[in-house]
């Protein structure tokens, strides 16, 4: 056997894992209340296996787990008898076969990547460079719930030490900006980033940065306000207010990243590998960092596994991303062994090959053998 034959694919397996969370995952355009994710097992000639995590978000992206394994299987076939040693190539062939599927395209790549990184036993974060290889905080995400609720669920996460809250708005600004003055009543010292997922009318989105500003609320990022397409508005509101903006519907690729960058739409951009794919993602964070902006790296409603290759490319890549990596808190059970771990809100690094993690019930749950 050649020295480039053990990285040959030989053998790709999915399997769909059923996610609980704890509070429902309500955003302006829908909700969550399981995540109906999916994971892919790679396997190379000399027995290294990687994971990869298809996580869709269908009132995000409009994938779901049905059509996101559909594109697996044809995407997996594509790999089966290739070298991970051509992960770029391969990465590039993905997104010209699937270029509407980036939440398949992501889990195949995560677990090629992996793969890669065990077999030459280096931790994933070395593969992107290990320019700052350190804990980091995260956010922590309050969905749109009740005052109440809101109120109970902020005072939790602040008693656990989080102290960067990101507030899911967007169906009643009034009751947004209450919710917004409750957390800054309640919780001394917390920094905001305000979430409406294209909620907001540009009229909506100006009563919003006035009330917060009313009250004297630190706002970090005022993350998608208006729909995706409106550039103008949100180039704007950043004019107008003086407020940073962060682009994520908005730049849902290195396309649109271009777009939001011409029309000078955004402060930051909100990289999420299952929203462009993990390559195109990358890419996203170079282009993002040499036109000035500042990146934020976050996810879908993701467990450690794909969270833990988001955090692989903020200790690879440096340039001290905000990190929005707090799904796998926010789901009733973690189902992977190793990996980094949270220490209230801060990630701390692992530094074993690949992702340095297991999926124990991958057997147990139905599987498909490309
Ligand atoms: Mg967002």
């Amino acid at each position: 056997m050649s020295a480039s034959t053990s990285f040959t694919i030989t053998k790709i397996e999915l399997c769909s894992l059923d996610l609980p969370i704890t509070d429902p995952f309500v955003v302006a355009t829908g909700q969550l209340q399981v995540a109906h994710n999916a994971f892919v097992r790679l396997t190379l000639h000399d027995g290294t296996v990687g994971y990869g995590e298809i996580a869709p978000f269908p009132a995000i992206t409009g994938e779901n787990r049905e059509s996101s394994l559909k594109k697996a299987r044809i995407l997996g076939r594509h790999l089966l008898g290739q070298s991970t040693l051509y992960y770029q190539r391969l990465g590039h062939e993905l997104s010209e076969l699937a270029p509407d599927a980036p939440a398949a395209r992501c889990g195949l790549e995560t677990a090629l990547l992996d793969a890669l990184t065990r077999a030459i036993h280096v931790p994933l974060w070395a593969l992107w460079g290990g320019a700052d290889v350190r804990a980091r905080e995260t956010d922590i995400t309050i969905p749109i719930a009740s005052l109440a609720r809101t109120r109970e669920l902020a005072r939790q996460w602040y008693e656990r030490g989080f102290r960067l809250f990101k507030i899911k708005v967007g169906h009643d600004v009034d009751e947004d900006v209450r919710r917004a003055e409750a957390l800054h009543r309640h919780c001394a010292g917390v920094a905001f980033v305000i979430d409406s997922n294209q909620g907001y009318t540009r009229e909506e989105a100006a009563t919003l940065i006035k009330g917060v500003n009313r009250f004297g609320g630190t706002l970090l990022l005022l993350e998608q306000p208006l729909a995706k397409d409106d550039l103008e508005g949100h180039a704007k509101l950043r004019r107008d207010f003086r407020v940073a903006v962060a682009a994520d519907e908005s730049a849902q690729s290195l396309h649109d990243l271009q777009s939001v960058i011409r029309h000078e739409a955004a402060d930051f951009v909100n990289i999420k590998i299952t929203k462009s794919g993990l390559l195109e993602g990358i890419l996203m964070v170079t282009v993002a960092k040499a036109a000035g902006l500042g990146v934020m790296l976050g996810g879908m409603v993701e467990t450690r596994v794909a969270m833990g290759c988001s955090y692989s490319l903020a200790m690879g890549l440096g340039g001290r991303p905000v990190l929005d990596l707090d799904t796998p808190l926010l789901m009733e059970t973690d189902p992977i062994d190793g990996g980094y771990t949270y220490e209230g809100p801060r990630l701390q690094p692992w530094h074993g090959p690949g992702l340095g993690l297991a999926i124990p019930s991958f057997q147990a749950a139905t599987s498909d053998h490309l």
